[in-house]
């Protein structure tokens, strides 16, 4: 359980977004500049120039973690003899310490299984076959496990599904992912969560989705249709159905694609009809049906520019409920600062306002953005999911609504993990958890594109530099224990506190002795 790869995401995108109020913390760009690389802060022409050139001097900063030994078998060691005689000898040896040989493989030149005497460890046998002068090596019998983080679905594997695992296939750049195989080791499965995709409705009968749906406890049906009051969301478009492929196809199963999640329930509101157009009154109506029906997570890949009091209404009472949205920003090429664009611009903290990134990490030519009303970007072209043609068919889609489903499915993963996390914190730990990109700085709050993996395993390191009391909110993994360490150098580190994280991740540090220091930086290493 203990993540490590945690060092090289201390400093890596998960910085707090200053530009938003409610972080305790605050740096001094310049200072650490001059104090780490001797910059000098003239230099830099802009604050972002600056933020940037921090980033550059942080990710250098990766610290080695030390690496625990892996799980091996109580009672077996691996010898190998140094010839056949030696290793006849060798089996007498064993015999007369009370070591029993469980297998010898003749056809690797003697290799022995050997289950140490009562009383010994693995340790001491290994050991006492060394000093025998018998043996080549011996060693533990390493348990090793299944690469479970990579599902057999046959369209990731031939890596169409190049937002989950971006390796620079067709044209694209190496690591432009959500970082999926690395989130699923530690999570796959949201099999608690529903996640209602209020849009065209979905096909149930599809391989790769129906074994995820939601199903009515009254009648076995997986959704709503508003446009007939019934419980028949058959999908006439293939906008829904494709979005409910991103966030949970059927993951690992031999077919099609994976999900976001692997394991979900994709409750199908329908209101949109054939050719993808509806109204707020049956939209609404959708949304009151996810909230009644246990929704946690709503996915609105729509809108316009028209703000609807009875829309953000029906937003209200789904906040009040617990229910996270994730909204696209809409396909306009418009900048959502100036032109609104409901539901995603709608000023909620339980709304996620989401724009389209290309396998490269650009925007999407057509998403919109908003520096301040776009939250995040996430991967919204050459999507490849499930179409409502066919029970076993897939099609390639674009656009912000496959961006807002990415979020959408990430939102399940987060709210299985954390059941209880307060929707204010979940966002935030979403947006902390961007990817910064450059070409994403002036479109969106965090500039940065979504990624898999970090919402749900990284401790989020936070720094401080002042002479002031320094207040931490860290994220970790929760109920793991982290050792926070500071540094005024950070070369050396001095561990401060250890902690056992909260239910949702969270703990929060005070750092007392800060006041004594001219400059403090923070860590979060994971225990034993
Ligand atoms: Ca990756
Ligand atoms: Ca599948």
């Amino acid at each position: 359980m203990v993540p490590m790869r945690l060092c090289r995401n201390y400093f890596d995108g998960s910085l707090p977004d200053f530009r938003q109020s409610g972080y305790p913390l605050r740096i001094s760009v310049d200072k650490v500049l001059r104090t780490i690389r001797g910059v000098t802060p003239s230099r830099m022409r802009t604050r972002a120039t600056r933020a940037v050139s921090l980033w550059l001097v942080i990710a250098l900063l990766c610290l080695p973690t030390v690496a625990l030994p892996e799980p091996s078998h109580p009672n077996r060691v691996l010898v190998m003899p140094r010839n056949v005689a030696e290793g006849r000898a060798l089996v007498s040896t064993h015999a007369s310490r009370g070591r029993k040989v469980l297998r010898v493989f003749d056809g690797l030149h003697g290799l022995q299984v050997v289950q140490p005497a009562g009383g010994e460890s693995v340790e001491q046998t290994i050991t006492a076959c060394r000093t025998t002068g018998l043996v080549s090596w011996a060693e533990p019998d390493y348990q090793v496990t299944a690469a479970a983080s990579l599902p057999n679905d046959p369209y990731f594997q031939n890596g169409t599904q190049w937002w989950l695992n971006n390796y620079g296939q067709n044209g694209g750049m190496p690591d432009a992912d959500l970082d999926a195989p690395e989130a699923w080791e530690v999570t796959h499965a949201a099999i608690n969560v529903v996640v209602a995709v209020v849009d065209s409705g979905v096909r149930p009968t599809h391989e790769d989705l129906a074994d995820n749906l939601w199903r009515n406890p009254a009648d076995g049906t997986p959704g709503f249709n508003a446009l007939t009051g019934q419980h028949d969301p058959w999908d006439e478009n293939g906008h829904g159905t494709h979005l409910a492929g991103i966030i949970g196809a059927v993951g690992n199963n031999g077919r099609g694609i994976a999900g976001l999640a692997w394991r979900t329930q994709v409750m199908a509101c329908k209101f949109l009809d054939a050719a993808g157009n509806g109204y707020i009154s049956d939209a609404v109506e959708c949304i009151e049906f996810a909230r009644q029906h246990g929704a946690r997570v709503l996915n609105l890949s729509w809108g316009n520019s028209e703000f609807s009091a009875a829309l953000s209404n029906a937003l209200a009472a789904a906040r009040a409920d617990g229910i996270a949205v994730a909204a696209a920003a809409g396909n306009n090429a418009a900048n959502l600062d100036l032109l609104p664009y409901y539901p995603a611009s709608l000023v909620m903290d339980n709304i996620v306002a989401v724009g389209a990134s290309t396998r490269t990490d650009e925007p999407w030519i057509l998403s919109s953005y908003g520096k301040t009303a776009v939250h995040l970007f996430a991967p919204g072209v050459a999507i490849y999911s499930t179409s409502q043609s066919t029970d076993s068919a897939y099609q390639t889609r674009d656009g912000t609504s496959m961006a807002a489903a990415c979020v959408a499915g990430t939102l399940a993963l987060m709210l299985q993990r954390w059941p209880n996390a307060q929707l204010d914190a979940l966002r935030a730990r979403l947006l902390l958890s961007v990817d910064a990109k450059s070409a994403l700085t002036e479109r969106c709050v965090t500039g940065g594109r979504l990624n898999l993996r970090k919402t749900i395993d990284q401790p989020t390191l936070a720094m401080a530099w002042s002479n002031q009391l320094a207040q931490i909110t860290a994220f970790g993994v929760p109920g793991h224990t982290y050792t926070i360490a500071a540094s005024t150098n950070l070369n050396s580190w001095t561990p401060l506190s250890a902690y056992r994280t909260k239910p949702d991740g969270r703990w929060f540090f005070t750092d007392f002795e800060s006041t004594n220091f001219p400059a403090r930086f923070y860590r979060a290493d994971p225990g034993p």
